[in-house]
């Protein structure tokens, strides 16, 4: 195998959940270069396996799990903590993925494998333990019905060892809800294409790695050398310091300032409170801390808490941009401390923020609009801003109860039972719209509606762009960006690395180039 800086273990971990059984395959140079790692290697393993199938049911024990981190996954730069989890989506019936960050996926490269899938379906609830080169299903039927929180902290006990990494399941995942979640470290999620409810099907709860390995890297001194070069670029970068306070909730005044902030489930783009869930908010009254991906200086994370009145206790990591919209400004929630709420129940029971906030938008605009019935809403009312009910709603979702079951279905599930929603339910190919309206930035429209896994917007985010150029830019340059962004952006996936410091702080990509 051909030597790389990032470096390849040159394996692919294979698991079948139903036997229990586990086998090695060794990946040759083409394989590598061809298809990098990450997400590259996810789609060219599911393609190899399910193709041959036609159709796959996504919930169906012959979908296969991939989870794959990326060359530079683990390797000492900024910011290179990422992995991907893919898989035939239940949300969209096509091939979806999504990423992580925190430490998984550096313990993933740890333990030897570059890549591991998992068919089948175990018979009882268990957890997926890859301890080096031991590979077990260990039962945990204790596990059934616990949050995320529990149940890393329980499976960290029950092997002994705090130090393991695990991406579990919540509630959601174990009841197959189209937009569950993968869960590590608390709040570092793989939160789109319900990745949670493909592991869900094959009843694994979580998968825990640890790994004891020195990465492959072809010289030490050369990675050293250019990322402590990288380090201090991103270090003396002027707006270090805003994204160490701040991270992502700076982009809410951002978004309502462009027009593009999802309020009222998209039904305006502008919100005059605006201020009660920004990042000042979050500052003034909430913050106690930061966390950061491995290896990350830019922070972004934010541990908040809830110092008083009915969500007093109340702590998450959390939330970014998009959590804080679509559980804010998109249900016309006004008081910060109900988005932390709703966030730490969609990390704990297992639920993407986005997607959540998406369709329980789309009930109450429903039931505004006479679209839904009191029956459709199980008897109980919801306006706008009704946090106690939203806070309902994100259980009932979790557990596929009245309404929220309904909702747990996602947006094609929604439109199957209630098609008379058609017009306020905003998805692509059945995954809701993330959190930029595209009035106020139509090449975003172009970006959902041409991204291979649906309207997410890490497959092409124009908004910077957008805002420089003003109304006059051009139509074709925006094709062209949108295309730029699908094909570079798919790089970090591949790499295993974020693509905050190139997005935001500018950072080259050449930099990655030169290391890998
Ligand atoms: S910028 Fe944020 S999401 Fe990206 S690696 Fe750093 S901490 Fe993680």
């Amino acid at each position: 195998m051909k030597k790389h800086n990032g470096g390849y273990f040159g394996k692919i971990l294979h698991v079948d959940a139903t036997s229990g059984a586990s086998r090695i395959e060794s990946i040759d140079d083409e394989f590598i270069e061809t298809y990098i790692g990450g997400r590259g290697f996810a789609i060219k393993l599911l393609w190899d396996n399910l193709a041959k199938n036609g159709t796959v049911d996504p919930l169906g024990p012959e979908n296969m799990l991939v989870v794959a981190a990326g060359p530079l996954t683990g390797v000492y730069l900024p910011s290179s903590g990422k992995n991907s989890f893919a898989a035939i989506s239940p949300a969209t019936g096509i091939y979806g993925d999504s990423s992580m960050g925190g430490g998984f996926g550096v313990e993933l490269r740890q333990a030897g494998y570059d890549a591991v899938t998992v068919v089948g379906k175990a018979d009882e609830l268990s957890y997926l333990f890859i301890d080096d080169d031991c590979v077990s299903m260990v039962p945990c039927p204790e596990l059934k019905g616990k949050g995320n929180l529990e149940t890393e902290g329980r499976i960290r006990d029950k092997i002994g060892d705090h130090a393991v990494r695990v991406a579990s399941i919540g509630i959601a995942g174990e009841n197959l809800v189209r937009f569950a979640c993968v869960t590590s470290e608390w709040s570092r999620n793989a939160g789109r294409t319900g990745i949670g409810a493909v592991m869900g099907s094959k009843n694994i709860k979580a998968i825990a790695v640890r790994g004891h390995q020195d990465l492959p890297v072809d010289s030490i001194d050369k990675v050293v050398e250019i990322s402590e070069q990288a380090y201090k670029e991103l270090a003396a970068h002027d707006m270090m310091g805003y994204w160490q306070k701040q991270g992502l909730m700076g982009v809410i005044d951002y978004a309502n300032n462009m027009g593009i902030l999802p309020t009222y489930n998209f039904r305006d783009t502008h919100w005059e409170k605006s201020k009660t869930i920004n990042g000042k908010t979050m500052l003034a009254g909430h913050k106690i801390g930061n966390t950061a991906c491995f290896c990350c200086p830019m922070c972004c994370g934010n541990i908040n808490l809830v110092k008083e009145g009915k969500y007093a206790g109340t702590v998450t990591e959390g939330p970014e941009y998009e959590t804080a919209a679509m559980l804010g400004s998109n249900l016309g929630i006004d008081d910060f401390a109900s988005v932390l709420r709703g966030n730490h129940l969609c990390d704990d029971l297992g639920l993407d923020t986005i997607s959540t906030g998406n369709l329980i938008g789309v009930l109450i605009e429903g039931y505004e609009k006479d679209l839904l019935t009191l029956d459709d809403l199980d008897g109980k009312p919801i306006t706008w801003g009704d946090d106690d009910r939203v806070m309902e709603l994100i259980d009932d979702i979790a557990n596929c109860r009245g309404a929220g079951a309904t909702l747990a279905l996602g947006s094609k599930g929604v439109l199957a039972r209630w098609p008379q929603l058609k017009p306020i339910v905003l998805h692509v190919k059945g995954l809701e719209q993330s959190a930029y309206d595209c009035r106020g930035a139509s090449s975003m429209a172009l970006a959902y509606g041409t991204s291979d896994i649906g309207a997410h917007h890490t497959r092409a985010w124009t908004v910077g762009k957008e805002l420089e150029m003003g109304a006059e830019w051009d139509n074709s340059e925006k094709v062209d960006l949108v295309i730029y962004h699908q094909h570079i952006r798919s790089l970090f996936d591949m790499f295993g690395v974020c693509r905050l410091p190139w997005i935001e702080l500018g950072f080259h990509e050449d930099f990655y180039a030169e290391l890998y």
